[in-house]
């Protein structure tokens, strides 16, 4: 078991963040953004950037080499569509994507980027500097933000039609 702390400051803990969020044994803030029996989307449990989300899987691998052809399209084109929303919501005009084979379940970071990032470096390389920002300034009102913001996004997961 390990435990970190969420976005409201609750001690949480788990086994597997990955499972444990597809298990529903922790609920992301905000409710799940999308999920179906494969796939799932949801605001970052920890990290409060706004329109941070995380694209997870329902099955405990490693890697994108460890799904079929079918799977990689549809993480693709789920990962599209949030990228989409993101965007057409107005949250931000790009996002950094990050997936790292060193984590035991696979799963992509999509980080919207924002104007206050400047102030660090809006950098992928700056990354860890970005969350210590984000981290450091969270206050009520920016958490308010944070969880208006999922709900857009999943508001417009119903609107944007996948291809
Ligand atoms: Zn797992």
């Amino acid at each position: 078991m390990a435990n970190f702390k969420n976005l409201f400051g609750e001690e949480q803990e788990y086994q597997c963040l990955s499972c444990d969020i597809a298990n529903h044994k922790i609920i992301p803030p905000g409710g799940y953004i999308y999920e179906d029996d494969f796939i799932n989307v949801s605001a970052d449990p920890e990290i409060p950037i706004e329109g941070f989300v995380v694209l997870g899987v329902n099955k405990h691998v490693k890697s994108l080499c460890d799904f079929t052809d079918e799977e990689r399209n549809r993480i693709m084109e789920v990962l599209n569509k949030t990228i989409q929303v993101i965007k057409r919501e107005g949250i931000s005009k790009e996002v950094f994507l990050i997936q790292e084979e060193t984590s035991q379940h696979f799963h992509i970071w999509i980080v919207p980027t924002h104007e206050w990032m400047n102030n660090v470096g809006k950098d992928v390389r700056n990354l860890q500097k970005i969350i210590d920002y984000s981290k450091d300034r969270v206050t009520e009102k920016s958490l308010k933000e944070i969880v208006t913001t999922i709900e857009k996004i999943k508001k417009g997961f119903l609107e944007v039609q996948e291809k």
